[in-house]
């Protein structure tokens, strides 16, 4: 048996995978697990080429550098207002 009271609780927990599949394992992390891919849908266990964004990884990068071009001309045209106020 573990020595009492130095070790962290280690539970059955659940790992969910964003493709749906859902494993049991044993942890000591608290609470359920959710990843973005597992061995049920990576593609070198499947034996398929798929793009792997099952969780949208790619939507959200993209979302992201627009909102930062946007910042960006928005932060561009302000310093062109500026110009022109100071001529
Ligand atoms: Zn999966």
């Amino acid at each position: 048996m573990p020595k009492e009271g130095i070790h962290p609780k280690y539970a059955n927990i659940h790992v969910k995978c964003a493709c749906g599949n859902v494993f049991e394992t044993r942890s000591t992390n608290k609470g359920d697990i959710v990843v973005e891919i597992c061995a049920q849908c990576h593609p070198f266990f499947t034996g398929k080429q798929k793009l792997v964004d099952t969780a949208g990884r790619v939507e959200r990068f993209r979302r992201k550098v627009a909102n930062a071009d946007a910042g960006k001309a928005a932060t561009a045209a302000k310093a062109e207002t500026a110009k022109a106020a100071a001529k």
